[in-house]
């Protein structure tokens, strides 16, 4: 079942790749990493197969496993410097060039920040290197918040309940006659349920403020707007495409970031591809 996940994304990022062209590029240096991933989720499978499941009062990030981890990024950047647009390529250039010590830092400074720190660093190399230690983290923090004991939400936070990462896409799933609202964090990709008219940037939750737009070729991925701190992020309505898989079809839908970005919005969590 959790190997399977990761095959949904793969094939979800190929089929899409071919339905809309502009984005095609971007999917296919997706469909790479999300199979690296799996590699790594997988490793961490084998490795932790017979520990107990991790308790659900310790904070995600106080785990970090270097010793399963290091022994793998060789591998990741340099498949980062073959497949990864230029920017990510040559950054991972860079880092190779740095060794063990670099790698650790790198990874441990992503790790240990104050989660979400990474949309808003003012330096673009910063930026960057923490981009490569997000992607090659992410399936590691999707594993420790698999493996946690799950104990029910209090309230709905703006932040994920299990590793403090911003939502990277809301998911809108059947309910009755209408639909309820989750968040996926872009770190560990728990889903977690969430208000259908309120700003995770800013708490805001008058409805005129709060606005959805969608175009009529991307019918089921809307993005959903706050008029009070102009900030974006992009649902998937799954009640629209049963098969949509949020975190690729979110990557897919490029114009519908064009479109906000034109219209003075900025992206809450920008995605893997950077955009
Ligand atoms: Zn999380
Ligand atoms: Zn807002």
């Amino acid at each position: 079942m959790i190997a399977g996940k990761w095959d949904r994304r793969i094939r979800r990022a190929n089929e899409l790749a071919s339905t809309y062209p502009f984005s095609a590029e971007g999917l296919r240096y997706y469909a790479r990493v999300a199979e690296f991933q799996k590699g790594v989720y997988g490793d961490m499978q084998k490795a932790l197969a017979h520990s107990p499941a991790i308790s659900a009062d310790r904070p995600l990030r106080e785990e970090l496993d270097l010793f399963l981890l290091l022994p793998r990024f060789a591998g990741f950047l340099s498949l980062i410097r073959q497949a990864a647009p230029v920017p990510l390529a040559e950054a991972a250039l860079d880092l190779a060039q740095q060794g063990t010590a670099g790698w650790q830092r790198a990874i441990e400074g992503f790790w240990h920040d104050q989660p979400g720190d990474d949309a808003e660093d003012s330096i673009e190399a910063t930026r960057i290197d923490r981009s490569l230690a997000w992607i090659f983290l992410q399936p590691y923090a999707e594993f420790l918040a698999d493996r946690r004991e799950m104990v029910p939400l209090d309230g709905t936070p703006s932040t994920c309940p299990l590793c403090g990462g911003r939502p990277v896409v809301g998911v809108l799933r059947a309910e009755g006659d209408g639909a309820k609202k989750s968040l996926i964090c872009m770190l560990c990709a728990h889903e977690w349920a969430f208000r259908r008219i309120y700003c995770p940037a800013c708490g805001e939750e008058r409805e005129p403020q709060m606005a959805f737009y969608s175009a009529p070729e991307i019918a089921h991925v809307r993005v959903d707007v706050c008029d009070t701190c102009h900030t974006y992020l992009k649902s998937v309505d799954l009640t629209k495409a049963g098969l949509a898989t949020p975190v690729v079809d979110e990557l897919a839908t490029l114009p519908l970031d064009l479109w906000a970005r034109e219209h003075g919005y900025h992206k809450l969590q920008i995605n893997l591809l950077g955009s």
